[in-house]
């Protein structure tokens, strides 16, 4: 797959179907072998691995994985790029692509009817992409929440974003970055940072330096939760008012009053004056085990 890893020739293939650049569909193409290699490697593809692949473009990344992987499935929602992807990966036997919304994607029915085609199976299932960036939380947050549950779900996610989410995705509590993303995909994933990449690597150039991480899905929780939905509701409304006290952001949650607020709070020894910004992951499970525990008594 030589002819794609420069800018100018992924731009003669552009030229040659007279391919129309999407800004809206967030069209970035990857013209370098280093970052290609960077992100099959961060993925550790084994030969007998199901890759998905988010928005496969013009299939730089996917012949790559091809080189390595059992079955790669690529899911492009750009139909003028459905030629283009048939042209250069013509040379593998292994890639089905899908012209479709990865958003719409039942992912547990793809994942089981690529098992059922596959007489040998799949050691594992892994998720790898240089994400469209106008979507990238709601790919992440989607893959994380049906998979959580899935028995044959995804394993890991390496993907390519913008440096800043991807900041954010890793930060630590009492940043300013630190936020309800972080808390959600700690919660789900441990979090590798595999490289730092410029944007002179894109074809077009977009405006911001962009970074791969390494999700891998976690085995076990690393809080016990009674309820992971009020978890969250706790994330959200901590973080919605992310200036406010832990007294003011709070109440209202499953109507409590402030009152109430205190007194959960008091009783799991959180100063009520502290910040969302500033909670440990385990300090907002303390917080959601309480209140529901409290609700069932009610
Ligand atoms: N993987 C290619 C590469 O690295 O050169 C393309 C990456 S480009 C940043 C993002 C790709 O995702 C584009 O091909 C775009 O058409 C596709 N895309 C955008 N939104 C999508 C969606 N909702 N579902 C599937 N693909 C999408």
């Amino acid at each position: 797959m030589d002819k794609l890893y420069s800018p100018a020739t992924a731009r003669q293939i552009i030229n040659k179907y007279g391919f129309h650049i999407s800004k809206s569909l967030g069209q970035n193409f990857l013209a370098d072998r280093n970052i290609v290699e960077n992100i099959v490697r961060g993925a550790n593809i084994g030969k007998e691995d199901l890759v998905i692949e988010v928005g496969p473009g013009m299939g730089v990344l996917t012949a790559a994985a091809a080189e390595q992987a059992r079955l790669v499935i690529g899911i492009e929602i750009d139909e003028n790029l459905i030629p283009i992807l048939k042209d250069t990966l013509k040379e593998y036997a292994n890639v089905r692509i899908i012209n479709g919304d990865f958003l719409k994607m039942d992912l547990e029915g793809l994942i089981r009817e690529a098992y059922e085609g596959n007489r040998e199976g799949f050691s594992d299932v892994k998720l790898i992409g240089n994400l469209p960036y106008y979507i990238t939380s709601p790919i992440i947050m989607k893959v994380l929440e049906e998979q959580a549950e899935g028995t044959q779900g995804i394993r890991s996610l390496t993907i390519m974003m913008q440096k800043e989410v991807a900041d954010r995705i890793r930060a630590v509590p009492g940043t300013k970055a630190y936020g309800a993303l972080s808390v959600a995909v700690q919660y789900y994933c441990t979090v590798n940072m595999v490289a730092v990449v410029s944007k002179e690597v894109f074809v077009p150039k977009p405006k911001v330096d962009s970074a791969v991480l390494h999700l891998s899905m976690r085995e076990e929780p690393p809080v016990e939760l009674l309820d992971s939905a009020t978890f969250f509701a706790v994330v959200k409304a901590g973080f919605g008012q992310r200036r406010k006290t832990l007294l003011n952001s709070l109440t209202g949650i499953n109507g409590m009053d402030k009152q109430q607020i205190q007194t959960l709070l008091d009783s799991v020894g959180i100063d009520p004056i502290r910040r969302a910004e500033t909670l440990e992951l385990k300090e907002f499970a303390v917080i959601a085990n309480y209140i529901k525990t409290e609700s069932k008594e009610v």
